[in-house]
């Protein structure tokens, strides 16, 4: 039939319950320590401050600050509005609002007044949460403001942990949610260059919970320590640390903002054994790991949000054979993660594989040209289908309707096939029909000793309309030369995958969840020709 399912399926405790009357939060409520371990076992650490917080003080802040939002006026419905860097309370506040039946909407910290002010608008929130550096990116929008912390708060405005003291959580019993309900609204690309909306529901997200336990239960202990410094706004890290983790009982570090040395400290001061992590920290441990010790105490690395080529999987193993290193495949629109490896034989046997499709998970790859699913090892775009995938982008029928097909296939805009074990290889992005796949040239780039990133972009040439064209960050002291580059990926490619243009840079740009900013290099190499 061309449908690929599952191999795995949920252990009996965490199916999908029928009851059409259950929240995340109270979900993830349900799930934590038994009292008295919650009483003393960590759920959350800030590497910066040391401060931390134990299940019981999650459970009571959460539910102090349904109280102290329910008491300021957030109702069932309402879109609350949250820009903050990772921070001990984001969690706190996820479930809060949650509790309350509000609806959650996160933004990168580092986006302009201008496209907070759309998401602000657009998802007609009717309370903004903002760290107090990002206060000012609100000064010109008419919605209540809450600070997230009192230390540095500007002017009177509130602050959460005035609302958590205050918090009285009588009435906030009686709120009813329902699975259908909406629970947050993340602001997504997808396969079109606009922002959009992404409706998730209580139902998304309980069924995401329940896979985040099911793998922590197939592949952790509750005495693992994950480290967080994935951004919490963006689906992933609100997935595995806003709330699923919160309901395996295992400690999360979490670091406000990657930061490479940081990392390293947090590592062994807190033995960490688990990150989440994207390709640009796995390409920063080869590459600039000086001492193979810093990870001693890691068992495994997750990476996910962007291709982790082979070539670089197989340099990290080599380097570090006792950390596993898996590679999964998700995107805001299925609610993170789709595809994982739950064993390590499989991953190391599978480099530049994302892994096989999660428990709950169905899907197909679609010829585009004549719309039939295809056989194993034939690429085509990825369709995918589960209670996880998105109810729609808010207020956008049109968009909704060219991304998710009349039966609930959800078409991911990314080429790719499966083998015939059922794992998954992404290939490229399919929607614009490039023949050269830019991750493939970036890894064989990244193969070359003395480059330690690198960047591919199509740009505009008079003969052959278009060519690949490499940005490449070049090792300290290296004496490479763009003809070296040139020549390096011309012995070993297809001639139409030469890359035919070199510019040396100091360093890529990428986004907060690790993805290579490639149209910023677009404008960026557009920008002479456009002023000549
Ligand atoms: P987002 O909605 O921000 O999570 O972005 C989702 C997109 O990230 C997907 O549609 C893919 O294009 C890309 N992506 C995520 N994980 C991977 C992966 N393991 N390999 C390649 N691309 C990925």
């Amino acid at each position: 039939t061309g449908i690929y399912s599952s191999v795995f399926q949920l252990t009996d405790h965490l199916k999908v319950p029928t009851d059409p009357d259950l929240g995340i939060a109270s979900f993830v409520l349900s799930q934590f320590p038994h009292p008295h371990v919650a009483e003393s076992k960590l759920a959350l650490i800030d590497s910066a401050t040391n401060q931390h917080l134990t299940y019981a003080q999650l459970h009571r802040s959460i539910r102090s600050l349904a109280g102290g939002l329910y008491h300021l006026g957030v109702r069932k419905g309402d879109v609350v509005f949250l820009l903050s860097p990772n921070s001990l309370l984001y969690p706190t506040i996820c479930l809060a609002v949650f509790s309350i039946g509000a609806i959650l909407s996160t933004a990168n910290p580092i986006n302009t007044s201008s496209e907070i002010a759309k998401q602000v608008l657009d998802s007609i929130a009717k309370l903004v949460i903002s760290a107090p550096e990002e206060l000012h990116k609100f000064e010109r929008i008419q919605v209540p403001t809450v600070v997230t912390s009192r230390q540095s708060k500007e002017g009177n405005s509130l602050s959460i942990e005035e609302l958590i003291e205050c918090g009285d959580t009588h009435e906030v019993h009686e709120i009813k949610i329902k699975q259908s309900d909406t629970a947050a609204v993340l602001y997504s690309s997808g396969t079109t260059g606009t922002s959009k909306g992404v409706i998730l529901t209580h139902s998304n997200l309980i069924t995401t919970a329940r896979l985040v336990r099911w793998y922590a239960e197939e592949t952790s202990s509750v005495n693992d320590v994950f480290l967080g410094f994935i951004p919490f706004f963006h689906i992933d890290g609100l997935v595995f640390f806003g709330y699923g983790l919160s309901c395996c009982g295992i400690t999360t570090v979490l670091m406000q903002r990657f930061d490479f040395q940081e990392m390293l400290k947090a590592i062994q001061v807190h033995k960490v054994n688990n990150i989440a992590a994207v390709p640009p920290v796995v390409l920063g441990l080869v590459k600039n790991c000086k001492s193979n010790d810093s990870l001693s105490s890691v068992r495994r690395i997750g990476s996910g949000a962007a291709p982790l080529s082979k070539e670089l999987s197989e340099a990290f193993r080599a380097q570090f054979p006792w950390v596993e290193l898996r590679q999964g495949y998700g995107l805001t629109e299925s609610c993170g993660a789709a595809t994982v490896f739950v064993s390590d034989e499989m991953a190391k046997a599978h480099p530049g594989s994302c892994g096989s499709l999660l428990p709950t998970f169905s899907a197909k790859v679609v010829d585009m040209e004549t719309g039939l699913a295809l056989p194993p090892y034939k690429e085509g775009e990825l369709w995918l289908k589960g209670p996880t995938i998105m109810k729609g982008y808010l207020g956008n029928e049109e968009a909704t309707a060219a991304t998710l097909d009349k039966d609930g296939w959800l078409k991911t805009g990314d080429l790719g096939y499966f083998d015939e074990d059922g794992l998954l290889y992404i290939v490229d992005r399919a929607y614009n029909h490039e023949r050269v796949a830019p991750a493939e040239l970036e890894a064989l780039l990244l193969s070359h000793p003395n480059i330690l990133d690198a960047a591919v972009i199509p740009v505009e040439d008079e003969e052959s309309g278009q060519i690949p064209m490499a940005y490449v960050v070049k090792a300290v002291d290296s004496e490479l030369t763009h003809e070296q580059v040139i020549q390096f990926v011309a012995a070993q490619v297809a001639p139409y995958k030469k890359v035919r243009r070199v510019e040396f840079i100091d360093v890529i740009p990428k986004s907060a969840a690790g993805k290579i900013l490639r149209k910023q290099l677009i404008l960026q190499t557009q920008r002479p020709i456009l002023s000549k």
